[in-house]
């Protein structure tokens, strides 16, 4: 366990929509960095798990800055899909990280799976594994799931990735258009943040 609270955190992505999320999520007095303060590009991922690839961010980037640092691993799964893109969700965006292109896709294998697809509730969730690691200090895992399904049209012009085409359960709207901290307040990332909270 950590044996202080943290004060200097490293957040661990070199993506733009997770780094304004956890930003807010974390404690104004912290002294927060980001990759690209350090330049770091990010590792291979090759795990098996949402899980594992946090950890190899977050081992690989507090080793690279010497920092504790705090990764998240993320990514939609459609059940009809057998559960991807899961841990490929950046990868269907290509290299350059197309999120029209990923979720293009997402709709190309629907169509592939059920031709009627759009008149149907396809459930998926969104899960986020986040790591807390730190030089001689053991790690900390923790992960966050929200349920919901794939509206058939992209909708809204918020967020980044999936959120124009995932609709919370119990609500009509796609993340894509709920304001910032709407989403920030119910989604995969606070419910993972949330118990971890205890260690800022
Ligand atoms: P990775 O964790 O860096 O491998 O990337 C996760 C990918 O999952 C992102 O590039 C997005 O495409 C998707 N993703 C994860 N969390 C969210 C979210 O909150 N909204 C929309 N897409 C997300």
């Amino acid at each position: 366990m950590l044996k202080k609270k943290i004060i200097k955190l490293l957040v661990g992505t070199n993506n733009k929509g997770k780094l304004r999320e956890i930003r807010s999520l974390l404690p104004k007095n912290l002294e927060i960095y980001s990759t690209s303060d350090f330049k770091i590009k990010s590792p291979i991922e090759n795990g098996k798990t949402f899980e594992e690839n946090s950890l190899i961010k977050a081992r690989y980037f507090s080793k690279k800055s010497k920092m504790t640092c705090l990764s998240d691993d993320s990514g939609l799964q459609i059940d009809i899909l057998g559960g991807d893109p899961g841990i490929h969700s950046a990868r269907w965006g290509g290299k350059k990280g197309d999120f029209i292109k990923a979720i293009n896709r997402v709709f190309k294998e629907l169509d592939k799976k059920n031709k009627n697809w759009k008149t149907e509730k396809i459930t998926a969730r969104f899960v986020c594994a986040l790591t807390l690691y730190g030089p001689n200090q053991k790690k900390i895992n923790s992960i966050g799931k929200i349920e919901g399904h794939i509206s058939p049209f992209v909708k809204g012009k918020n967020g980044f990735g999936y959120d124009p085409i995932f609709i919370p359960k119990g609500k009509k709207i796609t993340f894509g258009e709920m304001k910032p901290m709407q989403k920030y307040k119910i989604d995969h990332r606070f419910k993972a943040f949330k118990k971890i909270k205890k260690f800022f």
